[in-house]
Parts: C-alpha cells; structure tokens; sequence
C-alpha cells in the first residue's frame, strides 16, 4: 500500500476533550475522527486494527464451537417487558417508537433478543450445548461521554450466549469462553486480568470482569500478591477482626454546632476519624434504610444493595432523612431513630463496637461512648460486608494486605442460570420426554474498547507502540527518496515481498522531508519501520528498526536480507 494513495490523517495537536494518552493517540495518529460527543468514525488506519481485533475474536470463538449470527439492532419494548428490563434500564438504553407506535430499544445487549429466539429453536436435548455470538454495534446513552472509544454512545461489542442442559454442563461452557477470553487478549497484545465482579442487573451467580491495568483505567481493582486473589471495588472483600471494645460508660450527647461531616464534628473533637460511625440514610426500593459504617470507611452500595435483596439503592433526600431520623445529614445515627421502624444495617467490622461516637438524631448533637449492641438497634444479620475495600485492607482468603491497582473492562463472562430462559419459557425435552429449562451464559468482549486499550498500555511521548498483531500495519517503509527510480524500486520490491509472507506493510512514498516520515511513523506505531534512502544504499543496505526499540538498535542490512531481518523483529 502506498500512503499517498490512503487517507491518512495524522495531527500535531491534541485534541481538546482528549483526557487520557489513548484518546489523543487514537485522534492525533488519524485512527479515528469525531463525529459528536462518544461517536466516532473510524478512518482506514483505525478500521484496519478493528477488522484485526475482530478477526481474533471471530477465530477464538469458531476455536470454542460457538457459532455466529447477527442479530438486529433495533429490538421490540415486548422482549424487554418480559423481564422487566424495560423499565430497569433506565435512560441509559435508547428508546424509539416507529410510525406504527411500536416502541423499540437500540439494543444495549441482546439477554432477551437471542433468548427469545433460541426458545424458538431448540426443542431437544440433542440441540444442546450450543453457543452463539454475533459482533455488532451496540448503543448506551452515557451521561457523559469521554474517553474515547472507552466510554462512547455507540460501540462494537462481541456477545455471546450459551445454552446448556444444566448447571454443571453451563459451568463447563463457562470455563471454555473464560479460557477463550485469556486467548483473545492475549493474542491482542493486551495485559488483561481476570478478576471476580458482581453480577449486578445481569443475574446474581458468578462473573469474571477482564480489566486491561492502567493508571488511566475507570476502574478499581483489589488485588493480594499473596493468593492471587483479584477483585472489582465493587465486590471485593477483606478479612475483618471482631472489634471486641471494651466496655464503656453510657451514653453521653454532646453539643456540635455546626459540625456536619466527620471530618469536621473530628476537629472539633480532637478524636480520629474511626472513632466514628458514620451514618447515612438511604432508600432501598422505596423504603429509608440507616447504613452505617465506620467513620474513616466509605459505604460501598453495591454491597447494601445485594444485603437487601433491593433492586435500586440511592441516597435519601432532605425530608426522608429528616422524618426518619428526626434530625438532618449530619447529627443522625443509629441510637432512637425518629421512625422506629427504621432498617439499620452496619458493617461487619461495628459488630462489638464500644466507645464510638455517633450522631445523636437531633440537630447539632453527636453522642459518645456509644456501645452498638447496647445503645443501637441493628439486627445480628443486619451485620454485614459494607464498606469498599481500600489499600492495605487484608485479604478475606489468605489474610496479606491488598493493593488497589486501576482497569479497563475489556470483557467480561457470566453466568446467568435460568433468569432469562425463565422469562421466555426456552424449555428442551431430555431424554425422557421431560421439559426442563435451559441453563444460560453470556460472554461479551468490548471490540473497539479493547482496541484503545491496546494503546493505553503500549505507547510512549512520540506515540502507539501496536503489538504485530493489531497494528493497522506491520511495517511502515519509509521511501527518502520517492523520485529516484531505483531507490523507489528497492522499497516497492521489498512491500511485495513481504506481502507475498502475509506481512503487510505500507511505503511513505510522500515527497515530505525524512523527520516529517519519521515522527508520523512514530506517532502511528507501525511495530517495524524500515528506511530505504540513496544514502543508505550507498552504504550498503536500508536501515530496520523495531518501533520498541532505541535509536542504537537501528541494524544496516542488505535489501535482500531485509524481508528476514523485519519477520525476526515481529515475531519477537
Ligand atoms: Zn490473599
């Protein structure tokens, strides 16, 4: 290919809303262009590497048996009521009535789609495993979007769903596509961890997030070098030690003008922030919750919403937290609630806690020498795993201390049991002639995320450093000298040579000045860079050089030698 014949569209500047290296990297190196906030086009550098990804996944999926459809991306309001999603999903799905007042989703994911399809498929035993995916646009109407490709309103996801006879056939699958996922980014040149996450909306047994580490990642991950344990913040958990207070005198309230936070009613005390409980009122599908953790932790609501089997969970408003405590946010705790129905749930770790100061439910007033089990009503089981884990936090398996590190979600895999197929009776007969329900999987691998992950983690100040296997293209060949016929012969020779070895390669064949070749190749990245000049040849060859590499690294080698020196380099 020569670059005078592609659009290439390499810019100086970054861009204005780029906040993290791959963004501006995606932009600068003219993979992608703007269209509007979170959407993209892709340009041919950009669409090159996603076909690449795409190719990837397309081949680990065929390798597992999986099979592939298409399915569409506008999907009826009925699939969607038939397991309440419709309404659960809120605004982040895309909504739309056709002429016919039909109302529509821009399908965000396919669960009820390909359900309900596979329902209408399968009808025995002998139909069963089976797997399909399909690689398609999906669409999500980010509050925010940014990021990129990370966070946009349209994007390319791969989806995969399997059907089982049972739990334990399901639990095979699983491990299959898991084993599958290492395989896909692997080959992708990505450094992605499998850690456990919480099921969340999707289904409530066991899933595994793949997260691209990376200081720029929106995600927190706890992770014990001891036991290799591995964590989203939203699930992981950490070993606690029974607070076992001592005994303490009772009760006592205490005047805190104007000392809202814990932070400042501290100060104003001169006592550390975990001598506290903190105490903040919630509402769990309607109903006010107290939750209350200690002072210096934050609540992690993920884990409220699971303890309480609640669908949503979300910070109370001024006059809710006010008619159930009596007081505001602020003085309120978990000692005499205004409402004495009032839920109140605690960490684990308050379970036997002593001499802790907590608001008093009356304006301006905290009590200390608070004695939970004592002074507070908080039912044994009302105990539980509350807080997000921080750094240093002991592992709950082996007892070392965690680091949080950063992700990207690159892909993730769950499993869903019978919470769809329930919904859409996809039934099969066994052996004998019984119905039974189909047990279900879905596996999805965000294709155009994964691509700018690649670049979050593999780039340097002059730009993209692609692994072979994604760049747009393997080798760059830089042409000095595009009007002199023999020079130009050599580089040409040497793009159809390496073409005819599955290498593709692009000649810079622009009458631009050499450094002008230079710092493009290095923004794109091409993995190989080969520089083929009168001067060179003059002395005896043209120069090769790994991207990764230093400037010293840069071997003079005969023309002829040179298809060998480029494959040993990208195979490396
Ligand atoms: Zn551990």
């Amino acid at each position: 290919m020569r670059w005078t014949k592609m659009m290439i569209n390499t810019l100086r500047e970054d861009p204005g809303d780029a906040e993290i290296d791959s963004h501006k990297l995606l932009v600068r190196a003219g993979l992608v262009k703007k269209l509007a906030g979170g959407l993209y086009t892709f340009l041919p550098l950009g669409l090159r590497s996603l076909h690449k990804v795409e190719r990837i996944v397309r081949e680990e999926m065929d390798a597992t048996g999986a099979q592939e459809i298409l399915m569409p991306i506008l999907q009826p309001a009925e699939l969607w009521r038939q397991t309440g999603r419709w309404d659960t999903m809120g605004a982040n799905m895309f909504r739309l009535t056709d002429r016919a007042d039909h109302q529509m989703a821009m399908g965000p994911t396919a669960e009820e789609e390909v359900t309900d399809l596979m329902a209408g498929i399968v009808s025995s035993y002998r139909q069963l495993p089976v797997t399909v995916y399909q690689i398609q646009t999906k669409f999500r109407d980010e509050t925010r979007p940014r990021f990129g490709l990370m966070r946009s309103k349209e994007f390319i996801m791969k989806d995969a769903y399997s059907f089982d006879v049972d739990a334990e056939a399901a639990d095979k699958t699983y491990w299959t596509m898991y084993h599958a996922y290492e395989r896909i980014f692997a080959r992708c040149g990505l450094k992605a961890t499998p850690v456990q996450a919480d099921g969340g909306d999707m289904g409530d047994s066991m899933t595994h997030e793949f997260h691209a580490l990376a200081d720029a990642g929106e995600d927190g991950i706890a992770f014990c070098e001891g036991c290799g344990y591995a964590a989203n913040l939203e699930k992981a958990q950490c070993r606690v030690d029974a607070a076992a207070g001592a005994p303490c005198p009772p009760a006592e309230e205490i005047h805190t003008p104007g000392a809202k936070t814990i932070a400042q009613v501290s100060s104003f005390m001169g006592v550390p922030g975990d001598a506290f409980v903190k105490s903040l009122v919630y509402v769990a599908d309607g109903t006010p919750v107290m939750v209350c953790v200690p002072g210096d932790r934050d609540v992690n609501e993920v884990k409220v919403r699971r303890h309480l089997g609640a669908k949503t969970v979300a910070l109370a408003d001024y006059d809710t937290v006010l008619a159930a405590t009596g007081a505001n946010a602020g003085s309120v705790g978990p000692v005499r609630p205004a409402d004495a129905k009032l839920r109140i749930v605690a960490d684990q770790s308050l379970k036997g806690a002593t001499g802790r100061i907590v608001g008093a439910n009356r304006d301006d007033y905290h009590l200390k020498n608070v004695d939970l089990a004592r002074d507070a009503v908080i039912a044994d089981a009302d105990y539980a795993d509350l807080v997000t884990v921080r750094e240093g936090d002991l592992c709950a398996q082996c007892g070392r201390p965690m680091t949080i590190r950063r992700g990207i979600e690159v892909g993730q895999v769950f499993k869903l049991g019978t919470k769809y197929t329930d919904a859409f009776k996809a039934v099969y007969k066994n052996d004998q002639l019984q119905e039974r329900v189909m047990v279900m999987g879905c596996y999805g691998v965000g294709v155009t995320r994964t691509l700018q992950a690649v670049i979050e983690q593999s780039h340097d100040k002059d730009g993209i450093i692609w692994p072979a296997s994604v760049a747009p293209f393997q080798v760059v060949i830089d042409l000095l000298d595009p009007e002199d016929e023999a020079v130009a012969g050599i580089a040409f020779d040497l793009e159809a040579r390496l073409e005819a070895q599955g290498i593709d390669a692009v000649v810079d064949d622009r009458l631009e000045r050499p450094g002008v070749k230079f710092k493009d190749a290095d923004l794109i990245g091409f993995p190989v860079r080969v520089v083929v000049g009168a001067k060179g040849l003059a002395k005896g060859g043209v120069e090769v050089k790994g991207r990764a590499q230093p400037k010293e690294a840069m071997r003079l080698v005969a023309p002829d030698a040179a298809a060998d020196a480029i494959r040993e380099l990208l195979c490396a």
